[in-house]
């Protein structure tokens, strides 16, 4: 994968920081996938991890992503445990009742104070 990828998909917001044209602080970045800070946080840690190759959402995924989500998780794990040592959670809003804002799959790594459950 490349981030050539990032152009044959459809564009979103994510798209744009994929290829530069919006910078951020790319806290992870690697050939398959890109951490950075989010804009609005909810948390005192909350990242993003976004795949280079655009999928919509989570319910759009196929078994040919199993590799990138894999590869999702587990940076959003490294990153969960780096910047947020008591503890954290992953969410992949999808679709409109959840809220997902970016069409363009990611995962929030949220941290750095006790969340309740369920979440609202
Ligand atoms: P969703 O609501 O789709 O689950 O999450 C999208 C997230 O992207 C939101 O938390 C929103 O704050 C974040 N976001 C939207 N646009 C930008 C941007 O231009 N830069 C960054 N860093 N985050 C963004």
């Amino acid at each position: 994968m490349s981030q050539d990828n990032a152009n044959t998909t459809q564009d979103t917001i994510f798209g744009r920081i994929i290829r530069g044209e919006i910078p951020v602080e790319r806290i992870h970045d690697d050939d398959v996938c890109m951490a950075f800070r989010d804009i609005a946080p909810v948390a005192p840690v909350h990242l993003l991890v976004i795949p280079k190759t655009a999928v919509q959402s989570l319910g759009h995924a196929s078994t040919a992503h199993e590799v990138m989500l894999g590869h999702l998780l587990r940076v959003a794990g490294e990153l969960g445990r780096q910047y947020c040592p008591g503890g954290f959670r992953v969410v992949a809003n999808s679709g409109v009742d959840a809220g997902q804002s970016v069409d363009h799959l990611h995962l929030h790594v949220l941290g750095g104070r006790h969340m309740s459950w369920p979440p609202g």
